[in-house]
């Protein structure tokens, strides 16, 4: 189908919104930021609407540590009338998918004026909300429009740019296993897609040197990259093309700190490590031939339906229940569907060596991390050995979806 949303990257994003809001006869409007974001762009944003004689209320989102959960969308509602207004999210993920869910669920559109390189959430659907600590993502809306001010992103604070690229690099993998589930699992999957995915993905890293320096260049192309695949998903209805193992990780550890009441850690900052550590599993997966998979597998059995669910209950306590039903497609396999899933993978590996060739080393991939300066082992963020080994060997149980961590899974290959 195609997504369009009017997109305007440069120096003068804010005229250009002002632009943007006279000719659609805009004049009633809900400003959200935080103190950063306001310093950063929200105040000027914010004075230029008002310049106009426009009715504006602003929230500077307050509060230790701004994330996208109860108290801070309390915060937006509560300076929502129910007069129509539209939203203006100054800031990078949080503040807009604070921003996108609550002018969705007050029926109103909102503009994103993004501070940061950092997600490839600006042109989602989804806003991924903190609900008593568990993560969820509520359905809402893309923006209608979308303000890059170009200064205000190469300024922003090197870490942030870092996650940017490496949400982008989480293509690698989530692409490899979008083909992994369409092959071995009969996944829906668009070949279109997953090219424009891919061409934006390949453009950074040819330009990675642009992008360490955060020149105006590299940052646009970084921009590029992470609305393109915003839209790839949007265009394909759900997140499957630019998220598999390596986000399935990222979601474990987000869990884990938001139950233990720990400090988030960007989003893209944990993409990017688990896209190191899934590289590392297709590069076993080149390891084995034909030969060699084949004999293994006579000797692979079920991992066992009761093994499973008392292995998740131990991992996930209170969200179990949860985890298991999403599950369920992998628990109800019977022994004829596993075996008949064992020959199919024998008979395809050649197409399964193929797309493990298609992901780039572990090496190479944090190669390219070190270049814009982003972490690239756990302990970096914080995150101990056991927590990363956890994560590898259950992150693959939050999502219902076939990916490299899967297939090694249900086959014993680590
Ligand atoms: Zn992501």
């Amino acid at each position: 189908m195609g997504f369009s949303i009017p997109i305007y990257r440069g120096d003068e994003a804010v005229p250009e919104m002002v632009r943007y809001c006279r000719e659609n006869d805009l004049d009633r409007f809900l400003l959200v930021s935080d103190e950063n974001t306001h310093a950063a762009l929200g105040a000027r944003a914010e004075a230029a609407l008002k310049a106009q004689g426009w009715d504006v209320r602003t929230v500077v989102l307050a509060g230790e540590e701004v994330i996208a959960d109860e108290e801070h969308v309390v915060q937006v509602l509560l300076a929502a009338g129910r007069e129509e207004r539209m939203y203006v999210a100054v800031g990078s993920g949080t503040i807009t998918d604070i921003t996108r869910f609550c002018s969705h669920r007050t029926r109103n559109d909102f503009i994103s004026l993004p501070t940061a390189p950092s997600v490839d959430g600006y042109t989602s659907i989804g806003a991924p909300l903190v609900v008593r600590r568990v993560k969820t993502t509520a359905l809402a809306q893309p923006a209608t429009a979308i303000f890059a001010n170009l200064p205000t992103l190469c300024a922003a604070p090197r870490e942030m740019i870092a996650a940017g690229f490496g949400d982008i690099l989480g293509k690698y993998t989530s692409a490899a296993d979008w083909r992994l589930g369409a092959l071995l699992w009969d996944e829906p999957y668009d070949a279109k897609i997953a090219r424009r995915m891919l061409d934006a993905l390949q453009a950074c890293v040819d330009d990675v040197a642009e992008i360490a320096r955060a020149s105006e260049a590299g940052i646009t192309l970084l921009m590029e990259g992470l609305f393109e695949t915003g839209l790839c998903m949007l265009d394909f209805g759900q997140t499957r093309p630019a998220s598999g193992s390596e986000h399935h990780l990222s979601h474990f550890w987000e869990t884990k700190l938001l139950q233990e009441h720990r400090p988030a850690i960007l989003h893209g900052a944990k993409v990017g490590i688990g896209t190191v550590f899934v590289a590392a599993r297709y590069e076993i997966v080149r390891s084995l031939s034909h030969e060699v998979i084949a004999r293994r597998l006579t000797r692979v059995n079920p991992p066992g339906r009761e093994a499973e669910i008392a292995c998740i209950r131990q991992v996930y306590g209170a969200l179990a229940d949860a985890v298991v039903e999403t599950q369920r497609p992998f628990l109800e396999m019977t022994a004829a569907d596993f075996e008949a899933l064992k020959r199919r993978i024998v008979d395809n590996w050649d197409g399964v060596q193929e797309i493990a060739a298609s992901v780039p080393p572990a090496q190479e991939i944090a190669g390219l991390l070190e270049q814009v300066g982003g972490a690239t082992t756990p302990q970096q963020l914080g995150l101990s050995a056991e927590e990363a080994q956890a994560a590898l060997n259950h992150g693959h149980y939050l999502r219902a979806r076939f990916t490299v961590a899967k297939l090694g899974h249900l086959m014993g290959l680590w």
